[in-house]
């Protein structure tokens, strides 16, 4: 179930030539959170990740494939944020590998579902105290507004990092979780932003099958993306026969 597979290995080469901080997941570092959706007035912010309509792109690929995203990471292209003093381009892009075995070690694709379900439920669960984030799903689009207290108390994206990793380790199926915060110049920001929308297309056409859609690809809506993902076709046949069977 590799459906994202050809988006994730494109990631590396769209973050620029920076080094990468690099800091294992670990929950007693995450940041404060408040709970709930929060203000930071423009008084009392001290900047804004894709203000003063910078890149600010977000997306999140799900894989069972083993070399992407093997352990609970955060990596940092770029300022963090106890050193950013103005609007910067911004990107979060998560990766989250998945176990598909069952009990007698044959693939399920239910928990692909659920943790593909999982990801649109954490990004809007993650409420980091002084960082409020404004997502928009059509544009892809996903701009935080940074608080002066939070940045006066040293917040960091380790710190966010590590309570995005908290709520998607909530579900078992989710083995590692790979979180890539970019900051810097010299990232492709408007490649990842076709890939986010790639992204999002391959998700609504799952979605679409799930919901058990007619099955006759010439007049099919979603010929398209189904024509270049692979997998996707296999995956609604399949899911029919195994219907079919009962
Ligand atoms: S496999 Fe065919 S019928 Fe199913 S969603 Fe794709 S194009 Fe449509």
């Amino acid at each position: 179930m590799e459906l994202y597979n050809s988006i994730i290995e494109k990631v590396d080469g769209l973050l620029g030539n920076a080094q990468p901080k690099r800091y294992e997941y670990n929950p007693a570092k995450c940041w404060e959170d408040v709970g709930g959706n929060q203000l930071v007035m423009m008084k009392e912010s001290a900047y804004e990740l894709g203000g003063d309509n910078k890149p600010a792109v977000n997306y999140a690929c799900v894989t069972s494939t083993d070399g992407f995203a093997d352990k609970d990471e955060i990596l940092v292209y770029g300022k963090d944020l106890n050193q950013i003093k103005g609007s910067v381009s911004f990107a979060r892009i998560v990766l989250v590998k998945v176990n598909i075995l069952d009990g007698e070690g044959e693939e399920d694709t239910e928990p692909l579902f659920r943790a593909i379900q999982d990801i649109d439920f954490v990004k809007y669960h993650v409420y980091p105290k002084g960082y409020m984030i404004r997502s928009s799903s059509d544009s892809h689009r996903e701009q935080v507004r940074v608080s002066k207290e939070a940045v006066r108390k040293g917040i960091t994206f380790e710190q966010v990092g590590n309570s995005y990793i908290a709520q998607y380790k909530k579900n078992p199926n989710i083995v590692a979780v790979k979180v890539i915060f970019v900051t810097t110049d010299d990232a492709d920001y408007a490649g990842m932003r076709a890939d986010a929308k790639k992204t999002r297309d391959i998700t609504m056409t799952l979605s679409k099958i799930l919901e058990g859609m007619a099955t006759d690809c010439h007049s099919c809506s979603l010929r398209e993306i189904c024509d270049e993902v692979e997998g996707l076709k296999e995956l609604h046949f399949g899911k029919e026969k195994k219907e079919f069977k009962g």
